[in-house]
């Protein structure tokens, strides 16, 4: 009597001898695997569209601009004036980088006022200027003229809450008056 053991081993000996319909039989798993590594493609794909629908950058953020340079403001790449010097209209105008070449920024701000500092060419605050006045007429240049005395050489500066006459160079240190930065060089 067969056993099922002698079944087994005809049936293998059948796939050693015809090593072809084992292909024939193989084939078709083989393609449907096939079918679905395809489908699975498709759906990574998918999957990958709508990463990169996520990932599209604004318009105005354009793709090609590396990650660490998005959060880089305009303010970050401003330098500032060190040391940080006022002077007499003779004085030339722009970023300080040097105590040796001093230069009078022109990019002041106030920061107990938080306003830029103005200020007129070879001209004086007239005595008798305060506070209110400041307060009152920052930016109105009808209010402050009649404030001011011609001098050569000097300059009149303020802002909305203090003001100062200068006709030589003078380094500012731990005033409320700091270069605000300037754009480039
Ligand atoms: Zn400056
Ligand atoms: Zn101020």
């Amino acid at each position: 009597m067969r056993s099922k053991l002698d079944d087994l081993l005809d049936e293998l000996n059948d796939i050693d001898e015809h090593p072809q319909p084992i292909q024939m039989r193989n084939q078709q798993p083989l393609a449907v695997q096939t079918k679905k590594n395809k489908s699975s493609h498709r759906e990574i794909d998918d999957l990958l569209d709508l990463v990169n629908d996520i990932d599209s950058p604004e318009p105005e953020k354009p793709a090609y601009v590396p990650s660490y340079q998005i959060p880089v403001s305009n303010s970050s790449r401003l330098q500032k004036c060190y040391p940080l010097c006022i002077g007499g209209s003779n004085l030339e105008v722009g970023i300080c980088f040097s105590s040796a070449s001093l230069k009078c920024c022109n990019k002041m701000r106030c920061t107990k006022c938080d306003l830029s500092v103005k200020r007129y060419q070879n001209k004086i605050w007239k005595d008798g200027c305060n506070y209110l006045f400041f307060r009152n007429n920052y930016s109105r240049d009808d209010m402050l003229q009649p404030a001011l005395a011609d001098a050569n050489g000097f300059c009149a500066y303020f802002c909305q809450c203090q003001w100062r006459n200068v006709n030589e160079p003078v380094v500012l240190r731990d005033n409320q008056w700091v270069c605000g930065g300037h754009l480039g060089n």
